[in-house]
C-alpha cells in the first residue's frame, strides 16, 4: 500500500486514521444491513439510528441542551452566510457583523441582501493580521444578532473566548475550529460549520440552533431555505449527505472514546505551542504573520520565511519529504500549517525538525 503523508491541507483536511479504517471496514457492508451506508435509504431504520446516534454523541461532546436543534444540511458554510440573515434577521432586519477575515466579509455581503448590516468592527486595513478587540466593537443594541467567525482559516487568527455582546443573540461561523475544544453552547443562539475542516468530509454543514431563533423564520421563505423545515424533519426533509453524516458520527464517537473535548484541546495546544515556539525562536528566519500573539490560531499556523524564493523552495522540499499542503492562502502568502484535531503530534514534531534543517541549510 502507498504511504500516507502528513496532510496540512486547510480543507478538506485530514481525518482520524482510525475513522478512515473503520469506514473502510464497513464500506462494503454496514453491519446488519447487507449494504453500504451510501446505498441506504435516508428513511430507513438503519440510517435513522446513524443520524440519531450522531446527534446524541454531539450533544454529549458539547453538552448541548434540549432547547437546541442540531441540523445537517448542504451548501457549505457559504449557504449558511445566506441562511443566517434569511432566517434570523426578521423582524427588525438589522444585524451586527464583526469582520475578522475573508469569510466574515462574505457572510456580511449576503446579509446586506436581506437587511441593514452594521460593521461592528473590522481589521481589514491591517490585512486581518489580528482580531478586533472587545473595546473596538461598535455594537447596536437593537441588532437581530451579532455574527462573528471564531477561527480565520486564511489569516491564522482565532478567538479564545466569545466576543461579549450583551443580550443580543450571538451567531458564529465555526467552520474551521468547531470541536477543537469545549465551548459553552448556551452563549450562542446559533453555530454553523462546514464539516470538511475539523469534523468530517465536505458536503455536510452542521447547524446548532436555539429553538427561539427558529420562530423567526418566515413561512414565506423557500422551503429548503427555512431552517424550521429542517428542524421539524430531523434534517430529513430532503435527502441529506448520508455518508458525510455517518463519517461525522464516527468522528464524534472517536472523540468521546478519547477523552472528549478537554483532551482534544490539550492535544491541540501542545501541537500549536510546539510549532509557534519554534517559529518564535528561529531568529527571524521564520516569522508568524499574526501581530497579536494572543490571537494566534491553534488550527491554522500562518508564517513566513525570509523571502519568497526560500518559501517556494521550502514548499517544494516539504512536499518531497511528505509534508503536504503548507502553501499559504494567496491573500496572506507564505506558509500555512493547518493542524486540525486529527493532525498527529508526531507530525508536528517531524515538521519542526524539517524546518530546523531547512534553516541550517539555507
Ligand atoms: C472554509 C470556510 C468557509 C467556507 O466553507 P464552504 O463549506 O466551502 O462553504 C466558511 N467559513 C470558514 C471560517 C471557513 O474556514
Amino acid at each position: 500500500m502507498e504511504k500516507r503523508v502528513y496532510n496540512f491541507n486547510a480543507g478538506p483536511a485530514i481525518l482520524p486514521e482510525v475513522v478512515l479504517k473503520k469506514a473502510q471496514e464497513d464500506l462494503f457492508i454496514y453491519p446488519g444491513t447487507g449494504m453500504s451506508v451510501m446505498e441506504m435509504s435516508h428513511r430507513s431504520k438503519s440510517f435513522d439510528k446513524i443520524i440519531n446516534d450522531t446527534t446524541a454523541n454531539l450533544r454529549k461532546l458539547l453538552n448541548i441542551p434540549d432547547n437546541y436543534h442540531i441540523l445537517y444540511l448542504q451548501g457549505g458554510a457559504t449557504l449558511g452566510f445566506s441562511l443566517v440573515p434569511l432566517n434570523l434577521m426578521p423582524p427588525t432586519f438589522k444585524a451586527d457583523y464583526i469582520i475578522s477575515g475573508a469569510w466574515s466579509k462574505k457572510a456580511a455581503k449576503e446579509a446586506k441582501r436581506v437587511g441593514d448590516v452594521n460593521i461592528a468592527a473590522s481589521t481589514e486595513n491591517e490585512n486581518f493580521s489580528r482580531l478586533p478587540k472587545q473595546d473596538e466593537l461598535k455594537l447596536s443594541s437593537d441588532a437581530a444578532y451579532v455574527h462573528y467567525t471564531s477561527n480565520n482559516t486564511i489569516y491564522g487568527t482565532e478567538y479564545k473566548t466569545e466576543p461579549e455582546v450583551g443580550n443580543v443573540p450571538l451567531v458564529c461561523d465555526a467552520s474551521s475550529d468547531i470541536l477543537h475544544k469545549f465551548i459553552d453552547v448556551t452563549k450562542y443562539a446559533m453555530i454553523y460549520a462546514g464539516a470538511q475542516k475539523n469534523i468530517g468530509p465536505s458536503g455536510v454543514t452542521l447547524y446548532i440552533i436555539r429553538d427561539d431563533m427558529l420562530e423567526r423564520s418566515s413561512s414565506d421563505l423557500h422551503t429548503y431555505l427555512n431552517l424550521a423545515t429542517h428542524a421539524s424533519k430531523n434534517s430529513l426533509y430532503n435527502t441529506p449527505n448520508t455518508y458525510g453524516i455517518y463519517i461525522m458520527g464516527l468522528i464524534f464517537e472517536h472523540l468521546l472514546e478519547n477523552g472528549g473535548l478537554d483532551a482534544m484541546y490539550k492535544h491541540n495546544l501542545q501541537k500549536a505551542e510546539l510549532l509557534y515556539n519554534y517559529i518564535d525562536s528561529s531568529d527571524g528566519f521564520y516569522k508568524g504573520t499574526v501581530t497579536e500573539k494572543e490571537d494566534r490560531s491553534l488550527m491554522n499556523v500562518t508564517f513566513r520565511c525570509l523571502n519568497e524564493d526560500l518559501e517556494k523552495k521550502l514548499i517544494s522540499e516539504a512536499t518531497e519529504n511528505g509534508f503536504v499542503g503548507i502553501k499559504g492562502h494567496r491573500d496572506v502568502g507564505g506558509l500555512r500549517a493547518s493542524i486540525y484535531n486529527a493532525f498527529p503530534l508526531e507530525g508536528v514534531e517531524k515538521f519542526v525538525k524539517f524546518l530546523q534543517k531547512f534553516k541550517e541549510n539555507n
